[in-house]
Parts: structure tokens; sequence; C-alpha cells
């Protein structure tokens, strides 16, 4: 079973997930999720690398990412 990443244009493999935390301005980003939940969104390696939180916010990554 595999996810592709949620970006437009990119179709590689998602292997983490990214959820927003509006309550409390947080993104997390963790391993990929198996259940889809409001406010998150699979990414791929290079673009959980690369994604910057809104000003304003923190991220929070969890343990290495499988790649
Ligand atoms: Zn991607």
């Amino acid at each position: 079973m595999t996810r592709a990443c949620s970006r437009p244009a990119c179709s590689a493999e998602a292997v983490a997930t990214l959820t927003y935390d509006y309550a409390a301005s947080i993104v997390v980003i963790g391993p990929l999720s198996f259940v889809r939940e409001p406010h998150s969104y699979d990414l791929c390696a290079r673009h959980a690398e690369r994604t910057s939180p809104p000003r304003g916010w923190q991220v929070i990554r969890h343990a290495k990412l499988a790649s």
C-alpha cells in the first residue's frame, strides 16, 4: 500500500504525514499515518524536509522518517 505525496505536481511516494494544529499554531510532521485525518497531508521525503511553517507557527518533527 503506497500513497502519493499530496503536493501538486509531485508523484513521489509519501513517507510522512503533516498535520496542522490550528488551535495551537503547530505543524506536526511525523511518520505516515494510516488513518487520514482532517487537516493532514501526506508528503514525500523531499517535501517533508522542505516544509516550513506559516509565520508564527512552530514545527514539531517526530523521529526520523523512513527513507
Ligand atoms: Zn512531494
